[in-house]
């Protein structure tokens, strides 16, 4: 039976969450979640699919645990049910029914689909700070269409985001074979484009991005800024795209807030999902360079791909220029690789080092500096909204900050856990996409630490 109090503590969670989120957001994913039942144990919630699941626990796990019960060990008490898919089989969404019943797959000759064969979702290496993204393009890779639409992938150089891209592509030609599917960079659209007006041959442009496609995928949409012209064209493109629920993908170096584009622009790009890439942190740099070694068949013992990652950062491509040239040497060389080897072959790479270490002790000064709590307190288990907040930030800076495991890290924060700290930083990067406070705060400890 359901009792009325679970049913305004849900009420109470829902409108306590929909002031802290967008508009957009909050229909897109929390709206469509249901209260299906309330027992002593636990609270049943109906998602419509497994993403919404993860976007819950992954954004609002504190707040639920605020409101709903917990068990004994603390830990939250939802069972999660997928509500059933009635109508259309799940992986063939119904506004794409029609194009692949009638459609030959071929595509224009001159409109050809680049991907690169080594950008696939199996060789991207997932860790806390791509986790999520790299989840949310599978879904619109299994359901293209049907869940987020557009989504807007942003981050930093050499992060990963054209492999993303590419995964999608690849593997929705391998699952939905009868889907057309366009991947191409916003400076190749704006080519093609002014090639077409040169040959008279716009119409057929247009017809091929407005109706001849079913999945189009969008790399460095930052080349849209300052190309008036070419917005428009594009704006109108994206919208009869998206008016018959063909799915788009977006990739840009920064959040659509800050792209130099039209308000009509910006506003479409976040109507879907708007997802960051954060840099890998250390262990996934490891697992990384560890992969791209075994692909060159370079053996690499772990103290070495640990000294690697601690000194190469901020661009995964630099971790791949390193493995190529520590493996044009060894094969020259015959040489095995030690820490000394990589020391003298990746000499110029590894100038980025930070010059001063930092330790979870300056930090935690730092952060309880900034937010003005007490230092203990960042390390022991109160959890005002306040104090979880700072611990959280104290917790993502060791992350990023500090070259140790994350064993070793969360030992430093009291008795938490390898995963709390995984958690800290996932909802730590989330928030910084929409939360300049918050941004120019971690920016004041990191100038704290540096003092
Ligand atoms: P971006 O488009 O964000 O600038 P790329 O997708 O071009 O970055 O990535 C740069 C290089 O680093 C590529 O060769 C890519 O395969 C590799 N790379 C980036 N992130 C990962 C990852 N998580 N796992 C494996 N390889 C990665
Ligand atoms: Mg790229």
């Amino acid at each position: 039976m359901m009792a009325c109090e679970a049913l305004d503590i849900w009420a109470q969670f829902l409108e306590h969450v929909k002031n802290r989120s967008s508009a957009a957001a909050f229909g897109n994913w929390l709206a469509p979640i249901s209260l299906l039942e309330v027992t002593s144990e636990e609270v049943v919630l109906e998602i419509p699919n497994i993403f919404v699941k993860e976007y819950l626990l992954s954004n609002y796990k504190e707040e639920l645990r605020a409101f709903l019960p917990v068990d004994a060990s603390g830990e939250l008490s939802i069972r999660f049910v997928v509500a059933a898919q009635s109508k259309a089989p799940v992986d063939t969404p119904p506004s794409l029914l029609l194009s692949e019943a009638s459609a030959p797959p071929s595509g224009p000759v001159n409109f050809k689909l680049h991907l690169n064969p080594n950008y696939r979702f199996e060789n991207f290496i997932e860790g806390p700070n791509n986790q999520f993204v790299k989840s949310a393009a599978i879904g619109i890779a299994t359901r293209p269409g049907q869940s987020y639409n557009p989504l807007f992938i942003h981050g930093d150089v050499g992060g990963g985001k054209t492999h993303l891209l590419h995964s999608i592509g690849y593997f929705i030609i391998s699952a939905h074979k009868r889907l057309r599917i366009q991947c191409i960079t916003t400076e190749a659209f704006i080519n093609n484009l002014v090639d077409n007006l040169r040959n008279k041959s716009i119409d057929q442009m247009k017809r091929f991005y407005r109706s001849d496609i079913d999945v189009l995928l969008v790399d460095d949409i930052q080349f849209l800024q300052n190309r008036l012209n070419f917005e428009e064209e594009f704006c109108n493109t994206f919208e009869a795209l998206i008016n018959q629920n063909k799915q788009i993908v977006i990739i840009s170096d920064k959040p659509p807030a800050q792209l130099k584009l039209s308000e009509r622009m910006i506003a479409r790009m976040e109507w879907g999902l708007v997802a960051h890439m954060g840099m890998p942190e250390l262990e996934t740099r490891v697992a990384i360079l560890q992969h791209k070694a075994q692909q060159k068949g370079l053996k690499l013992s772990d103290p070495v791909a640990f000294f690697i990652a601690e000194h190469i950062f901020n661009n995964v491509r630099q971790l791949e220029g390193a493995i190529n040239r520590l493996s044009a040497h060894c094969r020259l060389l015959n040489m095995e690789i030690t820490e000394e080897l990589v020391q003298t072959v990746l000499k110029e790479m590894l100038q980025l080092v930070p010059k001063q270490r930092i330790s979870v002790d300056q930090i935690l000064n730092s952060v309880a500096a900034v937010f003005q709590e007490r230092r203990t307190e960042l390390k022991g288990p109160r959890r005002t909204k306040k104090l979880v907040l700072a611990r959280q930030v104290a917790m993502y800076l060791a992350c990023k900050l500090v070259h140790e495991p994350l064993q070793t890290l969360a030992g430093s924060f009291g008795k938490k856990t390898h995963s709390t700290l995984l958690h800290a930083c996932k909802s730590i990067e989330e928030k910084l996409t929409a939360d300049e406070t918050l941004r120019r705060q971690i920016a004041m400890v990191q100038r704290h630490l540096t003092t």
